[in-house]
């Protein structure tokens, strides 16, 4: 396999891929916010979003992000979250488990779809799905 350089999303550098979406700075850099997230979370489960993200110095969005990629999850009733279906608050991801099991049963997700090469977003994502069925009848 012959080395394939990309450009990190989050800095714009250039790295050699290796399965992960980010260059190694990044993914450093990020691997510290998330201990520091889920570490606060822990202790303070029921703090805001903008107490965690002043305590914790991670921005908002990106703790929405890793809220959204599953890899922390606020308390049960923190909702930072809401369903991109129904509206109803979540911890994780993007959709309720409601509604998460209906658009699998929909759209039939199980099947091989165009996994690898897409490194840490290798998990799709419901909502991609339902868009590019819709942008390609
Ligand atoms: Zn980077
Ligand atoms: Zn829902």
């Amino acid at each position: 396999m012959s080395m394939e350089l990309r450009n990190c999303p989050r800095c714009g550098a250039l790295f050699a891929y290796t399965g992960k979406n980010l260059c190694g700075a990044c993914l450093a850099e990020e691997d510290k916010e998330f201990e520091t997230l889920r570490s606060f979370l822990k202790e303070n489960p029921r703090a805001s979003l903008e107490e965690t993200s002043e305590a914790t110095g991670v921005k908002p969005e990106r703790i929405l992000r890793f809220l959204r990629d599953g890899r922390i999850i606020a308390a049960q009733d923190a909702a930072w979250l809401q369903c991109e279906r129904c509206g109803r608050p979540i911890i994780a991801g993007r959709f309720c488990p409601e509604c998460a099991k209906r658009l699998r049963q929909e759209l039939h997700l199980e099947g091989p779809g165009d996994r690898g090469n897409r490194g840490d977003q290798d998990r799709m994502h419901v909502a991609d799905l339902i868009k590019k069925s819709k942008s390609q009848p």
